[in-house]
Formats: structure tokens, sequence, C-alpha cells
């Protein structure tokens, strides 16, 4: 099965919340090649204008600034809902902010996709399975989360609005979509977000020490943007009966050392490893099952780490040299 092209040809109303953000920029790029007319909902508080300032001449294109937080009264066929920091040091700036966003802005955009009988996906996180213990992480895994933790405004939100999707499916027969999507990278990462992808690239195309925290064993796996932006579109487009939570992310599992010698290795860097405390409740594996991803939406990454990496790299360094960086997320 193949859902990437839409189940109708016909142009739809969508409307993307966060869409000023990383993944958000890239999904409404997308969504416009594809002929949709796109409403973009941000109140650029992780994300960026200069992230959408390509898309603002497109006639297809709407941008609005609104606070999810607070209900939203706009017509519309499909809400991808994205809002929300996505990074543990923005998320964690304000926590009280972060699960409002994840709780009632669930509660409003799915209020909206009931008035307007619209389809909903939620951007959910392979941090709802918390510090797994069955690994690779399997859809059917109940998770491992710290309620109480300082990384819980996310976790739990984010679980919490999970929840929230399928009782709306449930209690009001919605058309909810929920992907899990595990750690993405690529351009339009905020330079200084904290991610360890950004951080590496920065720190090493600056040549300054890289920061590892803890021993560096602990793993993720890392999924390009266009991969991941390229399952989104595909489960919004799959027949009703299916729901979610599908896995979307790269299962090829990298220890974090070893990523930060490929980035060093990648740029050619003069720096050198630093070693830091690990912050705390920081999962020590993570890897996705997509085997659901596989069968249901006939979707598997393309772009192997490397790949990815020489691209975002090339992102990076570009607008080091414009002195562009230093502007990115202050353009509010
Ligand atoms: P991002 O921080 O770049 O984007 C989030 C966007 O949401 C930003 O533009 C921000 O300004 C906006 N936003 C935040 N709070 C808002 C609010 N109350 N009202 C309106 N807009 C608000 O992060 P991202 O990496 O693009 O993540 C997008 C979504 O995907 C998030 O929901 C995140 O939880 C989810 N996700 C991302 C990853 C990843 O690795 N990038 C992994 C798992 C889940
Ligand atoms: N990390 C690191 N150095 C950094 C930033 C992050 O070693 O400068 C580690 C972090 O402790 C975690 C992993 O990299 O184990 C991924 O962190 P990130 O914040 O990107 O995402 P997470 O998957 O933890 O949400």
């Amino acid at each position: 099965m193949d859902y990437s092209t839409p189940l109708t040809a016909t142009r739809r109303r969508i409307l993307v919340t966060g869409g000023a953000g990383f993944l958000g920029s890239h999904l409404c790029e997308t969504l416009l090649r594809a002929g949709h007319d796109v409403l973009c909902v941000d109140n650029f508080y992780t994300g960026s204008k200069d992230n959408i300032s390509p898309l603002l001449g497109n006639p297809l294109f709407e941008l609005m600034r609104h606070d999810v937080t607070f209900p939203l009264y706009v017509e519309t066929d499909e809400i991808y809902n994205l809002a929300c920091p996505a990074s543990p040091i923005h998320y964690q700036n304000n926590p009280v902010q972060t699960i409002k966003t994840s709780v009632h802005g669930a509660i409003n955009m799915l209020g909206l996709a009931k008035r307007v009988r619209a389809r909903i996906l939620q951007a959910s996180t392979s941090e709802v399975y918390g510090d797994p213990i069955v690994h690779p992480q399997v859809e059917t895994y109940w998770g491992h989360a710290n309620p109480i933790g300082t990384r819980a405004c996310y976790d739990e939100g984010k679980r919490c609005a999970e929840t929230l999707f399928f009782d709306y499916h449930r209690q009001h027969q919605l058309q909810i979509k929920v992907a899990r999507i595990f750690n993405t990278y690529g351009p339009r990462m905020h330079p200084n977000d904290g991610r360890v992808v950004s951080n590496f690239i920065m720190q090493a195309l600056k040549n300054q020490p890289i920061t590892l925290y803890g021993t560096g064993q602990q793993t993720r796996s890392f999924c390009y943007v266009d991969d991941l932006v390229a399952g989104l579109v595909a489960l919004m487009n799959t027949p009703d009966d299916i729901t979610g939570p599908i896995n979307l992310g790269n299962p090829d599992e990298f220890a974090i050392a070893d990523l930060a010698k490929i980035v060093i290795e990648l740029t050619g860097s003069r720096s050198t490893v630093i070693f830091q405390p690990l912050p705390s409740d920081d999962p020590k594996q993570r890897c996705p099952d997509i085997t659901r991803a596989q069968q249901q939406l006939g979707w598997e990454p393309t772009i192997k780490l490397r790949q990815g990496l020489v691209k975002t790299i090339g992102y990076f360094d570009e607008q080091l040299k414009r002195g562009h960086l230093a502007a990115i997320g202050t353009a509010h």
C-alpha cells in the first residue's frame, strides 16, 4: 500500500498548527506543492517567520499568529496538530505552558475538528514511551514515563493528548490519526534549541567542544525530515479505520558518542569532545519498530544518517556564512 497520494485529487483546506516550526514548515511546503490550501497557525514560541517566509508569496498559503491554547474558529478539511515545543530545553523552559499547549491545544483542535468534521492528525512522540524497557519500541508498549520528572510536562502532555484523540474518536466518531514521531533532524532545526543534532553540528562548524552528555552510550535513531513529512502525509491519507498510533522514525540506532564522531568527520572539524552531566530522565535507548508503518502506510525511511547529516551540515554552514543564524528564532 502507498498512501503518499491523497485519496481524492481535489484541493483541500489544510490547517497546520505549529506550521512555522522545523517540521511544520517542511510540511506546509509539501502540502502546498501538492496543490492544497494551507493555513499555518503559530504563536512563534519556538518557530520563526524565517522558516515560512519563502511561502508567504504563495496565494494558497495563509499565516495566522495564534496560540492553540485558545479556541480557534476557521473552516478546514484537515488538521495537522504540530504546535508544541519539541526540544527538551525549550519545553522545560515553561513547563506549564508546554502542558497547556499539548492538552488545551488538543482539546481546542479536536473541538474544531468536531465542529467542521475535519480529519485530524496528532504529532505525538516517542517520548510517550518514556525511558523504555521494551526495545525497540512497538506501538503496543504502554511505556515507562516518570509522571513527576522534568520531562513530564512534555511526555505526559503528549500522552494526555493521545487519550483525548482516542476519546474523541470513540465518543464523537472523529477521524483521527496519531503519529508517534521519533528523533527527526534536518535543515531549519533551531540552531540553539539544544537538540543533539543541531548542537553537535553547530559546535563542530565553529570548532567548539562537542558536549556529550553522560557516557554517550545512550542511543537514538535519527530520521531525516523529508522522510518524516512523507510519513505524516501518508498517514493522513489512510482510510478511516487506520487511526494509529503509528511509529514514524528511522530504525537505524546510534550511540550518541558515535553521532559525535560522525559529525566531526563529516564537518572536518577540529572540535574535541567534552563530557557533561546527563540530564534527568534522559532515555537510555530509543529505536522505533516501524513494522506497522511499513504494513499500513507502505512507508519507510529512505535517507541514511550520513546522507541526511551532509544536507543538514550544508544548511547550517550556509546560514553561518550568511550570518543568518543569529536572527533565527528572534523574528517573533
Ligand atoms: P518546533 O519547536 O520547531 O515547532 C513547534 C512549533 O509550534 C513552533 O513553530 C512553535 O512556535 C509552535 N508552537 C508552540 N506552542 C504553540 C502554541 N501554544 N500555539 C501555537 N503554536 C505553538 O518543533 P518540531 O521539531 O517542528 O516539532 C513539531 C511537532 O512534532 C511537535 O508537536 C513535537 O512534539 C513533535 N515531535 C517532533 C520531533 C522531532 O524530532 N522534531 C519528535 C517527536 C515529536
Ligand atoms: N545530547 C548530548 N549533547 C547535547 C545534546 C544532547 O549528548 O549537546 C544527548 C541527550 O542527553 C540525549 C540525546 O543526545 O541522550 C538526544 O537528545 P535530544 O535533546 O536531541 O533529544 P531527546 O531524544 O533526548 O528528546
